[in-house]
């Protein structure tokens, strides 16, 4: 009888533990489930979805090409598949794991059919644990632990045939799920490729540039990083598969290391599930954020990128464009909003799952408590960040110039903060607020928790 391989953050052929077991045990069906019931809140956000369609459409043809075939369907993924099992007669359910919690569910609810592989991490997350089996705190203590049993064994091949059961059950095409939105269109803002073919071109275009990574990823005007995030987020290409391929030269260390902090979230969401929308240390949650008129008027004014911080407007105004943000400036602009604007940081990371092409829950959840200083490592809230001057320090002047185009024509220095060299263009917004009064304000607001 033929067997389901469920594929979900891990749309692709090579490297792909699960479809290995699903083709020795006898003809595969391979099968993706738009399930926007499950995860509840948590849904795919916009810029997923667009995403997502490209690389279920390379999937859909590299199976095609091996004489398979991708079946779409929709729904709760438990039912769906429990019924695609009766349908087909299928034995099986072959997946790789995963650590969002309505996927540990359900994976848990499909019991004795589901047969599960590991094969999107560098080790299985959960089972980097303390001494005494909890997960860590701080990613320095987890890196260590990691190292160990690192690099990850290689890659493993594709299998060499696929077979196709005698019938196949009917699918939907892509085009019923309209995945596409009809604004923005993020392909125009970076020259996005899904699927794993395009993973595997962008992963080796960044071994040439591995050995500058660590002091070029700072700086948001360089492309200084490998941008694999979409990929590695869907499973296009394999953490393993990259390592290999970067190789273990010690110039690639910085590299590795933030290639485990996948690992290092999805652990701590495995401990933590509801980590994305609780503080980690629960006192944190006490904090009197602003809520109402002017703090959703200036919610607005930062997902627009209108706050009169170039920095920071240039990096909203890039993830609204391209779907995606470089690290650096990911941090000011979360910093800006829980600080500066005293916004919870939910309202932030709310706004990264719907806009983000990389969007992940354990990645997005654990970064925006780090930055916001709520998490259960030990980073304190009282740590503002300054963005006029980081601005300054990674020389982001030709990265606003891109982002904001009314300030083009101003130079450097006076660029990082046109109002305080009274060249503020009259198209480009005031400060929102100024930099002391909202540095005091925070402050204020977290001695009355
Ligand atoms: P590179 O520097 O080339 O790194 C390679 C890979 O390592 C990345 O693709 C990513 O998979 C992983 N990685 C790097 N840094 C981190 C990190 N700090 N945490 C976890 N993984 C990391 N990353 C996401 O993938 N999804 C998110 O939803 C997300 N939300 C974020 C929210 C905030 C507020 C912040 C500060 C960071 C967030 N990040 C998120 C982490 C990081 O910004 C991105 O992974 C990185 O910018 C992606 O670009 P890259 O592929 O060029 O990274």
């Amino acid at each position: 009888s033929p067997v389901l391989l469920w594929l979900r953050q891990d749309l692709r052929l090579r490297d792909q533990p699960a479809l290995i077991a699903a083709a020795e045990q006898g003809p595969v069906i391979p099968v993706y489930v738009l399930d926007d019931e499950t995860p509840g809140e948590w849904r795919m956000g916009g810029a997923q979805r667009w995403w997502l369609h490209g690389s279920l459409s390379r999937l859909s043809e590299a199976l095609e090409a091996r004489g398979s075939r991708l079946i779409l369907r929709r729904g709760p993924a438990v039912s769906v598949l429990q019924n695609l099992l009766a349908e087909t007669g299928a034995s099986r359910v072959h997946a790789i794991r995963h650590y969002e919690p309505w996927w540990r569910d359900a994976e848990a609810k499909l019991g004795e059919a589901l047969c599960l592989h590991e094969g999107n991490h560098l080790r299985r997350p959960d089972s980097v644990t303390t001494g005494c089996g909890g997960a860590y705190r701080v990613f320095s203590a987890f890196w260590r632990a990691l190292e160990q049993s690192l690099p990850p064994a290689g890659p493993l091949p594709m299998p060499a045939t696929i077979a196709s059961p005698d019938a196949w059950p009917v699918s939907d095409t892509l085009e019923d799920w309209a995945l596409l939105p009809h604004a923005p269109d993020w392909a125009t803002g970076f020259d996005w490729q899904a699927g794993e073919d395009a993973a595997d071109i962008a992963a080796r275009a960044f071994t040439d540039k591995v050995s500058q990574y660590e002091n070029a990823r700072n700086l948001p005007a360089e492309q200084g990083t490998s941008r694999l995030s979409p990929h590695l987020h869907f499973g296009e290409i394999s953490p393993a598969t990259l390592w290999h391929m970067i190789g273990p030269a010690p110039e690639a260390l910085k590299f590795h290391k933030e290639l485990a902090w996948r690992d290092f979230t999805s652990g701590l969401v495995a401990a933590m599930p509801d980590y994305a929308e609780r503080a980690g240390r629960p006192a944190m949650d006490t904090l009197p954020w602003r809520t109402g008129a002017s703090a959703q008027a200036d919610l607005r004014a930062w997902q627009r990128g209108m706050t009169g911080y170039p920095i920071v407007d240039a990096g909203m105004r890039q993830l609204w464009t391209t779907g995606w943000m470089h690290n650096r400036v990911r941090m000011l602009t979360a910093s800006f909003l829980v600080k500066h604007l005293l916004i919870d940081w939910r309202e932030g990371e709310r706004w990264f799952w719907d806009t983000l092409v990389d969007a992940d829950y354990g990645n997005n959840a654990v970064n925006w408590q780090w930055v916001a200083g709520t998490g259960i490592d030990a980073n304190m809230f009282s740590r503002i960040m300054a963005p006029l001057s980081q601005s300054e320090k990674f020389d982001a002047d030709d990265y606003i110039r891109r982002w904001v185009p009314e300030l083009a024509g101003i130079a450097d220095p006076a660029i990082h903060d046109p109002d305080a060299h009274g060249v503020r263009p009259s198209a480009y917004p005031a400060k929102i607020i100024g930099h002391r009064e909202a540095r005091e304000r925070a402050l204020a607001a977290n001695r009355r928790r």
